[in-house]
């Protein structure tokens, strides 16, 4: 993360999103939720990310502070991340309570910023909480496939699913429209003060829910290390 920051030309910018962790560093797969002052001259990185593993125990989720073991900024796999100075201005609130439709709070934003501005791409980055209800998550297993997983349903059966719940503080970065950069157009992890975290999909409980959520639109969408061989499985 400190030399995304570079590349992204905010050193010592403020970082959230969601990614994979570095399993050279973290000796198995799991899930993360970034959240980064990166390095800047004369002054080390601050790393407040939480880490969820599947606990070996039980099988459960096992949601940890990425900083309670590990002293380094880097992730694994990929990240969508979202870069700011971190300083004070104005952002876009969203209060949401109930859920009418199919579509998740992020899904939500970004269709109807698609359909607003058919020919543009838009791109948040933020946070938000579900501040009521319930939410379906998935952690990766600790262990990578031994096969290689050609489809979303092979995808979704190597992944393991939970129901977790509010309160849960959640890091969205969501772009309308893939520009042509080969985006995954949303990802948004989820941690919380009572030990359950991973990658959001929606929330379970459509009657009850109740969200708050701060954004900011992008200046730039940055690509780095796009792959030259792409794929559509697992995107969303
Ligand atoms: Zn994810």
């Amino acid at each position: 993360m400190n030399s995304v920051s570079k590349e992204v030309e905010l050193p010592g910018a403020f970082l959230l999103g969601a990614g994979a962790v570095a399993s050279r560093i973290v000796g198995m797969n799991a899930e993360l939720m970034p959240l980064v002052l990166t390095e800047a001259e004369g002054r080390p990185a601050v790393n407040g990310s939480y880490w969820s593993s599947i606990n070996p125990a039980d099988g459960q989720c096992l949601q940890e502070k990425y900083s309670d073991k590990f002293s380094d900024c880097n992730f694994g796999l990929l990240a969508n991340l979202y870069a700011c100075e971190g300083k004070p201005g104005q952002v876009i609130e969203v209060r949401a309570k109930r859920r009418t439709g199919a579509e998740s709070l992020v899904g939500a934003l970004r269709k109807t910023l698609e359909a607003h501005y058919p020919d543009k791409s838009l791109a948040l980055g933020g946070t938000f909480v579900i501040q009521k209800g319930k939410a379906k998550i998935h952690i990766m297993p600790r262990e990578f496939p031994v096969c290689p997983l050609h489809t979303n349903d092979d995808v979704n059966s190597w992944l393991k699913h939970f129901e977790v719940s509010a309160p849960l503080i959640c890091q969205s970065v969501l772009v309308s429209r893939d520009p042509g950069l080969d985006l995954r157009v949303e990802h948004t992890h989820c941690f919380s003060h009572h030990g359950e975290g991973g990658h959001y999909y929606i929330d379970t409980t459509p009657d009850t829910v109740e969200y708050l959520g701060y954004f900011m639109p992008a200046e730039f969408v940055y690509r780095i290390d796009r792959p030259q061989e792409t794929h559509v499985i697992g995107r969303e």
